[in-house]
């Protein structure tokens, strides 16, 4: 059988993996720590940094195809990586989402909404941009950020030096506050035929920039899941894409405007693992290795609940209750802020 190498060791990686091995695949993770969670259950971890031009050849020579857990793959990397095989999503996905500026500049010429934005490198351009723009506002580096790091608040203009300062010289991009009434997201498949599945739209609830709970059915008119499912399919085929997509979306009273999307599995697709037949891991595996994708239709409402840092001593009640399918991550120490592990509870048949 085939094997797949993944680009990232946490539990996105270990996820994947297992869903990889069920459908007969082997799996090779490259991943710069040793303990990690994809390594407790791939067949191989290649544990070195992306600087590392043999090990990233090791690597790549003993896979069929390479997949990744997270956007922020170096681009020497990749490079190295893509001249052995092929990877899958594509570079252009990866380019796109690296950076917040090329992503809601490739959006919103798609036509889709996204959030007033402007880029920020200096006072000068934060002013202009506060001028242009109004507050409040949020400011966020361009790269790195993830789980609501990297961003400040701009209630007032007289936050902006506090805010610019918080970027530590980083590059940013000055969004507009968009006033929404709640979050949710797509979670969408591409398969190399370009045949599209997207899965429910799932309605996301944030605690201090965390994705804390993911709730299906989502609160939407029936208009607006499928605005939702057609947006997300756009962008899909814009990018040629291949693999599983998430898709963040704002919910206002004008319509959805798009927040980011992440070229692989997310958070916020947790609850496919107990909500459907095929889950969004084994989708993206489907997709990336060539197969047919599969029937992604929601059986169930469920909630996904995050297990961060100490929630994590909560599981011998989520284990009282027959309802609640566990997901651990195998993480030695509950640090705060830390994704420990996930809990779906299932509330019922779909509605
Ligand atoms: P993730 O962990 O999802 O990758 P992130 O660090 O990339 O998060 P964002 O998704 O950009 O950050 O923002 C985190 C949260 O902050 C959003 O889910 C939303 O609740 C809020 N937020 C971000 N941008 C805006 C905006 N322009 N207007 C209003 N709220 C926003
Ligand atoms: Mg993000
Ligand atoms: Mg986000």
């Amino acid at each position: 059988g085939a094997t797949i190498g993944i680009l990232g060791g946490g539990q996105l990686g270990r996820m994947l993996s297992v869903a990889a091995s069920r459908l007969g695949f082997k799996t090779c993770v490259f991943e710069p720590g040793g303990d990690c969670p994809a390594s407790h259950v791939a067949n191989a971890h290649v544990q070195a940094g992306y600087d590392d031009v043999e090990a990233l050849k090791t690597f790549a020579q003993s896979v069929d195809v390479v997949t990744y857990e997270f956007e922020n793959v170096p681009t020497s990397a990749l490079d190295l990586i893509e001249s052995i095989v092929p990877i899958r999503p594509n570079r252009k996905a990866l380019a796109v989402s690296q950076d917040r500026l090329s992503e809601k500049a490739f959006l919103s010429g798609l036509g889709l909404t996204v959030a007033p934005f402007a880029a920020v490198d200096d006072a000068v351009d934060l002013a202009e941009a506060i001028a242009e723009i109004g507050t409040p506002a949020i400011l966020k580096t361009r790269r790195f950020g993830y789980d609501g790091k990297g961003q400040a608040r701009i209630m007032s203009p007289d936050d902006a030096p506090q805010a610019l300062a918080d970027m530590a010289g980083a590059s940013a991009v000055l969004e507009g506050f968009v006033s929404f009434t709640h979050e949710v997201s797509v979670i969408a498949a591409r398969g190399q035929a370009g045949d599209i599945s997207c899965f429910d739209p799932g309605e996301n609830v944030h605690i201090n920039g965390i994705l804390h709970t993911t709730t299906v059915p989502a609160r939407l008119s029936p208009a607006q899941r499928t605005d939702a499912v057609l947006l997300a399919a756009k962008i899909l085929n814009a990018l040629d894409y291949v693999g599983v997509m998430g898709v963040e979306l704002f919910v206002t009273p004008q319509g959805l405007v798009v927040n980011e999307v992440a070229p692989r599995v997310h958070n916020s697709g947790h609850w496919t693992q107990n909500g459907c037949v095929i889950d969004q891991f084994e989708q993206h595996i489907r997709a990336v290795v060539g197969w047919p994708l599969g029937d992604g239709t929601r059986h169930s409402n469920v909630e996904m609940l995050n297990l961060i840092g100490d929630d994590v001593d909560r599981m011998p009640e989520f284990a009282k209750n027959s309802a609640v399918a566990i997901h651990l991550y195998g993480k030695a120490d509950a640090k705060p802020g830390r994704k420990m592990g996930h809990v779906n509870t299932v509330l019922g048949p779909a509605s």
